[in-house]
């Protein structure tokens, strides 16, 4: 009789699962004590115990196999069940890596078992093996992901260590007089073999791995370097970089950013920082808290991207932002969609009567410089002014650059 929805109690003698049958749930012992038995040579042989505090009947969960074992209550038992939605979604939003060697970890278990089972019967050994590895082969799939995400990490790990990335510089221009007002600095991978490979490639990589934090770090640094030799041609140029929402998950960010600061003695008035609205809605009061000790260093904040995620002025106020990014895809499509073109003339409406300006990015022709300058955009960003280009480049085009 169970007391609660998670709560079920057995008889003594009660079968609880039978080895084979689908399981749709764990269990932890609350009181009483359980046999585990395991069919083996068409005899029941008894396996373990459980009392009270241990978790059984877990594995079914993990990978959807068939129960391993037979459970039956040794004594009137209770149990807590722990149902299979619990555990399979916190499998799916944990890391690819960990999920998938776990299924392993999981695989080589019941293989050992399967062994041990044949060797009980009678089997050699070596044909016990035999069969193992026809079973490790046909079940390497969680090994493959796993390999190949360890394997990238590595390789991105050693690109760092190796100088193999590098950021690329793409002009950002008044768009009132064509003048340049700066130039967002853009990451790339140069792979020795495989070429330059574009960000979408691996930040998420460098994300899920943590290795954004020590990349990101560098990225800043190079960038404000970068502006300082840029600013001996375009004195009042800034740089603008990208952060990524892991940034934001610790407070060190504003110490590690004022410590590159100071270093490279770079005038911070010149260093725009873009941040997209995933990261301010991760933890808004936490990013509220970095952007304004952010800002206190005397930089100026962009939302990248705005208009492609909540893209609502509502919460625009309660965070310092200085800039708005509209997203290319309005630009893209302004010529040819009535909707698009609105949403950028109130776009640039609604920023300008909050205080802030905006970049408009993905500009690709001539007519939407000259639209954007109708609706009063202050800056212009895209393939129509120049693509992302390596620091030479970038220095060559400031050099003779005519508005
Ligand atoms: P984003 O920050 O929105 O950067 C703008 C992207 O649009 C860049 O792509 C740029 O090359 C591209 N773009 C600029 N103008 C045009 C145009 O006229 N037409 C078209 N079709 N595209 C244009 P990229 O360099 O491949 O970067 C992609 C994304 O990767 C960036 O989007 C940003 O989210 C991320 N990313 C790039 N560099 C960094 C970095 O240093 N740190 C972090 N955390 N993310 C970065
Ligand atoms: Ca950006
Ligand atoms: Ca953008």
């Amino acid at each position: 009789m169970s007391k609660d929805k998670f709560q079920i109690s057995f008889n003594e003698g009660t079968t609880i699962f039978i080895e084979g049958e689908a399981g749709e749930c764990a269990y932890i012992v609350q009181e009483g004590t359980v046999d585990l038995y395991a069919l083996l040579n068409g005899q029941s042989v008894s396996l373990t115990q459980f009392n009270k505090g241990d978790l059984f009947g877990e594995m079914a969960l993990i990978d959807n196999q068939l129960r391993s074992g037979t459970a039956v209550a040794a004594s009137d038992v209770t149990l807590l069940r722990v149902p299979k939605n619990y555990i399979e979604t916190r499998i799916d939003k944990s890391d690819d890596i960990v999920s998938a060697l776990l299924k392993v970890v999981l695989n080589r278990f019941r293989e050992m078992r399967d062994r041990l089972a044949k060797v009980a019967m009678g089997k050699s050994l070596y044909q016990a093996n035999e069969e193992l590895q026809q079973l490790d082969r046909s079940n390497g799939d969680g090994v493959k992901v796993a390999t190949y995400r360890i394997e990238q990490e590595d390789k991105l790990r050693q690109a760092f260590h190796d100088n193999h990335l590098e950021l690329y510089y793409q002009p950002i221009i008044s768009i009132a007089d064509g003048s340049i007002a700066g130039c967002e600095s853009l990451i790339r991978w140069r792979d020795p073999e495989k070429g330059l490979i574009p960000p979408i490639d691996f930040i998420g990589l460098a994300e899920d791995t943590g290795l954004i934090i020590p990349i990101s770090e560098w990225i800043i640094e190079e960038a404000c370097n970068a502006r300082g030799r840029f600013a001996a041609i375009y004195p009042d140029i800034y740089v603008s970089v990208n952060l990524s929402p892991r940034q934001f998950e610790s407070m060190s960010l504003v110490d590690n950013i004022a410590a590159i600061f100071d270093k490279t003695k770079v005038d911070t008035s010149k260093v725009y920082l873009e941040i997209t609205e995933t990261t301010l809605m991760s933890d808004p009061v936490q990013v509220a808290n970095i952007l304004s000790k952010l800002k206190a260093l005397n930089t100026v904040i962009a939302l990248d991207d705005f208009g492609t995620g909540y893209s609502s002025f509502s919460y625009l106020h309660r965070f310092p932002i200085d800039i708005l990014k509209i997203d290319q895809s309005f630009v893209f499509t302004m010529m040819n969609n009535f909707k698009s073109k609105e949403i950028v003339r109130t776009l640039c409406t609604l920023a300008s009567s909050l205080g802030m300006k905006v970049v408009a990015e993905g500009v690709e022709q001539q007519e939407e410089l000259s639209q954007l300058n109708t609706f009063k955009a202050d800056y212009g960003q895209g393939y129509y002014i120049a693509k992302p280009m390596p620091e030479k480049d970038f220095v060559e085009f400031l050099t003779t650059y005519q508005n």
